[in-house]
């Protein structure tokens, strides 16, 4: 079991180092050391430049290594192979002092220039004075380990660094400021206030009641703090659309107009139209971003009985497409019916997410009149003509109420919860209703402190307390290796 550790306790003993920046060549790459040997190790490698004399070799000039290395200043110089005096590159060094860095230990940042030659070989002359390479998310599980940041805040840097879209990069920011944390200690503060007053009923049995404010307590908790747990899990549930987008597959037989519906939505031409049944062959994805959120729409192979191996593959990712999407807009031709055979496609769990798009409407008589099948008539249903582009304005509308119905969440000042923090959340729900309920059914307080403490320890997990190594272990995993 792990804990944090306390700040004032000496950095963990040996000095990791990674490259720091993303591979290829560019204008800066960052070699970054962190440990009690950071300082002397880059004081090993780094000369800082002096101004050379008049007609001084400026390689000659380039030697001063006992100069005071002062925190948070920027150096410029060369990293330089000592035995030949061989210049690796023109760099600026930063060194931040423990506590006052990142990780809580000393750090030492190289810029140098960024290709993959310089900095492999700065990162090798580091390593082979001492430093170890660091593992993936190791520099910020030293920060969590050293007190600097609590293990919301370290999640919340994983999610910046994956963030693909800005919705999912204020969200990942909120954690990062430590707002998730501030939310979790105050729900944490009221159970453990609580928590104390029941020990004292236990310690006290005459006092207990209304004399210690216990049933005011558990009122409170079951007015303020029981819902406030409730919104953050489903903070997690409606951030998804947030954090990683919302998943649109464009489903249907071949020829009804799912790649001509595509462009439509796009509002431009990205999937190839003919009216020769079978054109789209594999899955077209394209991105477009409502409110803040990344929908991806997928256009799919049209689905009908083939013997075409090349089309049964696109049918196979189309049914993939089905059960893995979010919505499936099921394009039929406005003049045909919808077969007992399509409906097949369709797993019963899938019909919460069907919506029904019939299309070709101008080419129909009884202009906007669709009638499904009997089974079908409770499903959200829009007429469009992706030709015309007649009531694809209605479907977009339709399309953005199934996305955001009963969605609490903004971006300005919602908190979402991952996936961990979400299931930590259910344990401590779970175990603070028990006690209020054991409470109300006058249990005694022995056995609610019991629930209670579940409570306490399902919400210090969320923050990193006493969370087991194998857990942490995944969780700094999921960085990428210099971070
Ligand atoms: P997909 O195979 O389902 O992707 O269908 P396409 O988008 O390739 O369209 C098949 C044919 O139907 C093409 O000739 C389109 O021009 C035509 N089409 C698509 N949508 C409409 C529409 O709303 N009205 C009319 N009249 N033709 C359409």
């Amino acid at each position: 079991m792990v804990d944090k550790i306390d700040p004032k306790q000496p950095p963990l003993m040996d000095t990791i180092c990674a490259i720091a920046t993303p591979a290829g060549k560019g204008g800066i790459g960052i070699v970054k050391i962190s440990g009690l040997n950071a300082l002397s190790l880059c004081r090993s490698v780094f000369y800082k430049k002096v101004r050379a004399l008049p007609g001084q070799d400026v390689g000659k000039a380039v030697a001063d290594t006992t100069f005071e290395f002062r925190p948070r200043h920027m150096y410029h110089g060369y990293i330089r192979e000592s035995a030949t005096g061989q210049v690796v590159d023109e760099v600026l060094c930063v060194y931040m002092s423990s506590p006052h860095s990142y990780t809580g230990d000393d750090v030492v940042e190289i810029h140098s220039h960024s290709g993959p030659a310089v900095l492999e070989t700065i990162l090798h002359m580091v390593l082979q004075r001492g430093g170890r390479c660091a593992e993936p998310g190791e520099f910020t599980q030293r920060a969590f380990l050293n007190g600097r940041i609590d293990l919301t805040q370290a999640e919340g840097v994983i999610d910046l660094i994956n963030a693909e879209s800005t919705s999912a990069m204020k969200i990942a920011a909120k954690k990062v400021s430590g707002e998730l944390r501030r939310h979790i200690q105050r729900i944490r503060a009221r159970v453990l206030d609580l928590i104390t007053l029941i020990e004292a009923g236990i310690d006290f049995p005459d006092e207990v009641g209304p004399s210690l404010g216990i049933d005011q307590k558990f009122a409170e908790i079951m007015r303020e703090v029981l819902p406030k747990i409730e919104r953050l899990i489903r903070h997690h549930d409606q951030g998804r659309v947030f954090r990683e987008g919302f998943r649109l597959a464009i489903v249907g037989r071949p020829n009804v107009g799912k790649s001509s519906l595509l462009n439509r939505l796009l509002g431009h031409d990205r999937a190839i139209v003919t009216d020769i049944p079978g054109t789209t062959r594999d899955l077209i994805h394209e991105t477009v971003s409502i409110n803040g959120a990344s929908i991806v729409l997928t256009d799919t192979a049209g689905i009908q009985a083939t013997d075409n191996p090349i089309e049964k593959i696109g049918i196979e990712k189309t049914k993939s497409q089905i059960a893995a999407c979010d919505l499936i807009l099921f394009v039929v031709d406005a003049r045909d019916g919808i077969g007992a055979d399509q409906i097949g496609w369709f797993e019963p769990a899938d019909r919460k997410k069907l919506m029904i798009v019939a299309n070709k409407i101008d080419l129909k008589d009884n202009f906007c009149e669709y009638h499904p099948p009997e089974r079908l008539v409770d499903l959200p249903l829009v007429c469009i003509s992706a030709k015309t582009a007649f009531g694809v304005e209605s479907l977009w509308d339709a399309i953005k109420n199934f996305i955001f119905r009963d969605c609490e969440v903004t971006l300005a000042d919602t908190i979402v919860p991952n996936f961990r923090q979400k299931l930590a959340l259910q344990n401590a729900l779970t175990d603070l209703a028990r006690a209020c309920h054991a409470f109300r059914e006058n249990i005694p307080l022995e056995m609610i402190a019991i629930d209670l403490q579940g409570c306490l320890d399902a919400l210090g997990s969320i923050l990193g307390i006493n969370v087991r190594e194998d857990v942490l272990d995944c969780i700094f995993k999921e960085f990428c290796i210099g971070k």
